[in-house]
């Protein structure tokens, strides 16, 4: 990985580059003006955990720290625009967009790039059905069984109904990732907006109609604007789903939902730490955008940082 990245290194930014592994699962990348070597840190998970795609969604991870170097960091205008952002609390969605773009003109210069972006937006979630007992469905959203056996034929809502597993009486109900995103209430509507515009889920299907307005906003040509162009789009965003500089409390109360349902949301709450994992989640990093970039976290920032933690989770 390190041969690869210094070989990219040198074709996209001309600079030596050198890779740490961050263990506390974020990509990150600092700012550097002299000719020092580019140093990235980012998340060998990927790799450690024997996913069968690991090496090129690490790939998708040390482009994308390459990108804003590429992409943003030594762009005119760039750091006047970084600064407005923050005084305007637009940080984090600046850095939703940035990461967008940034990917966008990478794909633009080679394909196989897509590619690799492709696996890191498809590594957080797996997007296979998971079958969990109807009982439990029904608890999460608080609707008797008999109920949500007739909603789920009516096509109320998400899921498809699947007889008892062998030796059991109670019935079973396919989901899906993306019927995560059909349940009213379910998801903070930023997390809703990153799965739609960084993962490729469908806006339409949301059970909040501001997410799908929000991808609406975001213009085709996202890859040719320049910074200061995305920051009105960032404002007008902010408007419709609020800036969200800090998603702790959602995060955390989404977390005790996931704890306290882990047969239905098991498999979300570990989609949600690889977002994190993979630094797709602003707002739930660390604050100040700039120190994610200029210095290691402190120790209150990193605890802050933990990810979602499933009970019994491996990823
Ligand atoms: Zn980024």
């Amino acid at each position: 990985m390190n041969a690869w990245a210094e070989e990219i290194g040198a074709e996209l930014l001309g600079r030596h580059v050198v890779i740490h592994n961050y263990r506390q699962g974020l990509g990150r990348t600092r700012v550097r003006r002299d000719n020092a070597p580019v140093e990235i840190e980012v998340s060998d998970t990927p790799l450690t955990s024997l996913h069968p795609h690991g090496n090129q969604i690490l790939q998708a991870l040390v482009l994308h720290e390459l990108g804003h170097h590429v992409c943003d960091f030594g762009e005119p205008g760039f750091r006047t625009v970084d600064k407005r952002s923050r005084r305007e609390g637009l940080a984090a969605m600046m850095n939703i967009l940035m990461d967008e773009r940034l990917e966008r003109q990478l794909r633009s210069r080679r394909p196989e790039w897509g590619a690799y972006f492709d696996r890191l937006g498809a590594y957080a979630f797996a997007r296979n059905e998971h079958n969990v007992p109807i009982g439990a469905y029904a608890r999460l959203i608080e609707r008797e069984v008999s109920e949500v056996e007739g909603a789920i034929r009516r096509g109320d809502i998400p899921g498809r109904l699947l007889q008892p597993d062998a030796g059991e009486s109670e019935m079973r109900v396919a989901l899906r990732d993306s019927d995560m995103l059909r349940i009213p209430g379910l998801l903070p509507t930023h997390v809703a907006f990153m799965m739609c515009f960084r993962c490729g889920f469908d806006p339409q299907s949301c059970a909040d109609p501001r997410v799908a307005e929000a991808i609406n906003l975001v213009p085709r040509n996202l890859k040719e604007l320049s910074h200061a162009k995305l920051l009105p789009l960032a404002r007008e965003l902010a408007n419709l789903i609020g800036a969200r500089e800090n998603l702790t409390q959602e995060l955390t109360l989404l977390q005790q939902k996931v704890q306290d349902n882990p047969d239905v949301l098991g498999q979300l709450g570990e989609g949600i730490d690889r977002l994190v994992e993979c630094n797709q989640l602003p707002g739930w990093e660390r604050k100040d955008a700039s120190k994610i970039r200029m210095t290691p976290p402190s120790r209150a920032q990193i605890k802050r940082e933990v990810p979602l933690h499933v009970p019994g989770a491996r990823f």
